[in-house]
Formats: C-alpha cells, sequence, structure tokens
C-alpha cells in the first residue's frame, strides 16, 4: 500500500506544479485574501479563491502582493483536474494514467475510471497497471448500485429494485459476499410478493366496497366502511376508545397514533363478508397487517426497519356485539402483530390474545375447569403444538385465552412486553417464552401445573361471587 503512495505523489509533482504565483489582497477594513487574480477591469478585481470566486472593487483594496502558494489552496482538484486535461497531449496514455491517478487520490472516481479507460484504449498494457485501481472504483460502483436497490426498495419501487439487483448479481458478484446479495434477493422477492398479494388485495377490496356503496366515515386512527350507514356511525363513536381498552388489555399502556389508519369494513351481509375477506365460513372478523421492510446500510452493516404499510379490519354484523366482540378481537390481533413486527407467533397464543382482547370471554373459569376434570379440554403440551384451527374451536379459544390471561395477570404485564420485545428481535418463541416466565414455569407440563392452579383459584372465587 505504501509503495502506491509514493508513486502517486511521484506522478502529481512530475505533471502538476505544486505552487503557483497566487496574489495577497490586503484590504482596508484590516483582512487579508490569498488567491489569483482572474479578472481585473476599472471598477475592480475578481479574486479566484478555493470553492469560488469573489469580487473586489478597487476602494476596498489597499495593496496587492504576490506570493507562491500551494495550488490546491486556490482550485479545486477537479478544476486542477480539468485545466491539466485541457494540457496534456490526448495521444499519450501515460499523461490520461497520470491525470487518473490523481482523479483517483483526490476522489474524483468517475473522472478517473474515465481516464484509465483513455489510458487503456489507447495502449494494453495500462489493464494490468490500473487493475487495482479499476477494482476499487468497481467496488465503489457496486456499493453505489446497491445503496440504489435499497433506496428503491424503500420507496416501494420493488420491481425495479429486483431488476438492479439482478443486474449487481451478474456485474460484480465478485465484489460482494454472495450471501449478502442473496439476503438483499429474499427481502426484495418477499416484498415483491407481498405487494403484488396486497394490491390484488386492495384491488378486490375497493373495488366491491365501491360497487357495494359502502358508508364511509374516518376517526382519527380508522376509515369505517359500512353497508349502513347506523353501523357506521356506531363504530365510529365507540373504535377510538376500544382500541385504547385493548392496547391496554395487552400490556401495552400507550399507543402512538397510527401513520397509515386502518380500514375497517362492516357488512350486516355474511355472505359478501366471506366473499369479500376470504375468511372462514365460521369467522365473524378478518385483519390484514402488510409490513414493508426499509434497510440502510451503516458502514459495513445492512440495517432493517420494519414499517406498516396497510391495516385492514373486515367484521359480520352478526350481532350487537360485534364491535365488543369481533372487532375488539381482531385489534388485538393487530396491536400485538405490529409490536412484534409481523414475527410468527404460535396459533394458541396468536388467538389467546385476540380472544382476552375482547369484552365477552367465550367460557368463565368454572366452566373451563369442568372442562379440564372431564378431560375435554386440550393437554397443554398438544395445545402448544397445533398448527391449524382445529375442530372443536370453543375450547381452543377459550382455553388459549385463558393461559395468556394467566400470563398477564400472574405473570405481570412487564414480563409480556418482556417477551414481547423478544419475539420481535428474532428470537425463536419458545426459546424466550420459557427463558422470560422461567420463575413460574420450565416447559409445557409445569406451564400445565402452573395455570389449572390460577384456573382452580378463579373458579372458586368465581363461585364465591
Ligand atoms: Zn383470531
Amino acid at each position: 500500500m505504501k509503495k502506491k503512495f509514493f508513486l502517486v505523489i511521484f506522478s502529481i509533482l512530475f505533471l502538476f506544479p505544486s505552487k503557483i504565483t497566487a496574489d495577497i489582497l490586503y484590504l482596508k477594513n484590516g483582512r487579508k485574501i490569498d488567491g489569483k487574480i482572474v479578472e481585473k477591469n476599472e471598477k475592480g478585481v475578481l479574486l479566484k479563491i478555493a470553492g469560488g470566486t469573489i469580487d473586489f472593487s478597487h476602494q476596498e483594496i489597499e495593496r496587492i502582493e504576490s506570493s507562491q502558494m500551494p495550488v490546491d489552496e486556490i482550485f479545486s482538484p477537479k478544476e486542477i483536474y480539468l485545466k491539466q486535461k485541457k494540457e496534456i497531449d490526448p495521444s499519450d496514455p501515460e499523461a490520461h494514467f497520470k491525470l487518473g491517478e490523481y482523479c483517483y487520490t483526490h476522489n474524483l472516481l468517475d473522472d478517473a475510471f474515465f481516464e484509465f479507460e483513455e489510458a487503456i484504449g489507447l495502449d494494453k498494457s495500462y489493464l494490468k497497471k490500473t487493475e487495482e485501481y479499476r477494482k476499487f472504483l468497481k467496488q465503489k460502483e457496486a456499493i453505489d448500485c446497491l445503496n440504489n436497490v435499497i433506496d428503491l426498495n424503500n420507496s416501494g419501487k420493488y420491481e425495479l429494485a429486483k431488476i438492479r439487483l439482478d443486474e449487481i448479481r451478474k456485474n460484480f458478484s465478485k465484489f460482494y459476499e454472495k450471501n449478502k446479495l442473496e439476503k438483499f434477493n429474499i427481502v426484495l422477492e418477499r416484498n415483491l410478493m407481498t405487494a403484488r398479494y396486497e394490491g390484488k388485495l386492495r384491488e378486490a377490496i375497493s373495488d366491491k366496497a365501491r360497487e357495494r356503496g359502502f358508508f364511509q366515515t374516518d376517526t382519527t386512527n380508522f376509515k369505517i366502511f359500512a353497508d349502513n350507514e347506523k353501523s357506521a356511525k356506531l363504530m365510529a363513536k365507540k373504535i377510538e376508545d376500544l382500541r385504547d381498552e385493548v392496547a391496554k388489555k395487552l400490556g401495552f399502556t400507550f399507543l402512538r397514533k397510527w401513520a397509515v389508519p386502518c380500514k375497517l369494513y362492516i357488512y350486516s351481509d355474511l355472505s359478501k363478508f366471506l366473499e369479500d375477506s376470504g375468511a372462514p365460513a365460521w369467522a365473524s372478523g378478518w385483519q390484514k397487517i402488510f409490513f414493508k421492510v426499509t434497510q440502510k446500510i451503516v458502514g459495513d452493516a445492512v440495517l432493517f426497519e420494519v414499517l406498516v404499510s396497510e391495516r385492514r379490519i373486515m367484521v359480520y354484523e352478526e350481532t350487537t356485539m360485534f364491535i365488543s366482540k369481533a372487532t375488539a378481537h381482531e385489534l388485538g390481533h393487530m396491536i400485538f402483530l405490529e409490536f412484534i413486527d409481523g414475527k410468527s407467533i404460535p396459533l394458541w397464543f396468536n388467538e389467546g390474545i385476540a380472544v382476552c382482547a375482547q369484552r365477552i370471554r367465550p367460557l368463565n373459569e368454572r366452566n373451563l375447569l369442568k372442562k379440564i376434570k372431564n378431560n375435554d379440554s386440550y393437554k397443554v403440551v398438544n395445545l402448544l403444538e397445533i398448527k391449524e384451527y382445529p375442530e372443536d374451536q370453543t375450547i381452543f379459544y377459550a382455553q388459549s385465552a385463558n393461559i395468556v390471561k394467566f400470563l398477564l395477570e400472574e405473570c405481570g404485564a412487564f414480563n409480556f412486553i418482556k417477551l414481547a420485545k423478544r419475539i420481535k428481535s428474532g428470537e425463536d418463541f419458545y426459546a424466550a417464552f420459557y427463558d422470560v416466565y422461567r420463575g413460574y414455569f420450565r416447559d409445557a407440563l409445569s406451564l400445565e401445573d402452573a395455570w389449572v392452579k390460577y384456573v382452580e383459584k378463579k373458579a372458586k372465587y368465581e363461585f364465591k361471587l
């Protein structure tokens, strides 16, 4: 590395005078300015200084003296380069090479690349001489390209970002670690898929809502659409308080205003609700939260930030409880999933949270205890493994919710938030789960013991009431 440094210094001295005759302006106000007079007329002088030129009238100037000054104190590297470029013999490859080196050491990388290419065009032996420089310049170009891909991705132009990334993978693959490029590729693929899905869904829902002539009303955090004005107005009156209530139930003391409001669709017609949401026949609510991944390069690291790009809730106005039940349930899903950046969590935990958010619970502890005693409930070890919605949803939802309730009430909201933070950071769910609650239970079996004790205690209390 050092060797090259000396070579560069030598070439600069060879090609560029290091000092030039400069002018020192002594002004009447006592100031002294160094530069080079580039123009003079009856009014005054135009002085070239580093970074530009300034006018001085003759009245301002007391006297002018000459002095030798380093050339780069008056001219910028770009100015020096352009000046030299005019003076070299354009058919001399060595002159282009030296200009290239000058540009390279002065961070004029595009110009450096241009001059090296000129030298190579005139004499192929410069391919070898410029190899190291060009490798670095390629690397720089590759980083610029990758930053461009990140910008495109961050502004939602995934198609274009994908094309650019493929170009990088083709042209610059040897300048990047393969897995870094692949990591980007995965993020892009995912965003692209989400965008396509989201686009289709948005189209489907917005068109249908329009076709159906839904009544619309807005609150701070919601855009409410309903097939009847009464329901829309009722929802508008209650939804903001419900949002706060659900957040508090889940241990989040304060919920900021959503930058992206939630679109909330209310259907009084079940078949239309099912058709538009694609939810299973037994469902009375559906929610979806879309995320967008943004990245930035800080030094060598790639930082990811997850932002919500869209939220939707659809509810079927089954009974008058559609707000306190279905809507609260879907809000529970949404608020928790947003907090953990949409990371995946076990089904029982996800549904348990949502049921806890409701005002109406499916089974109280006395009835739950009966089910446990009659072996009509799940063994906890089996419940934790469930991946698909089971046939008997009542006990699945009730038991899941009661375990979450146990976690919130007996083990404290503080630990619940601690768990949520660890899930958000990407930790394996059960690793984080058993570690956060290690003072209460260690595995599925000891969780079962602790939880059943809790149900018994609550049932007794309910009985007394
Ligand atoms: Zn649910």
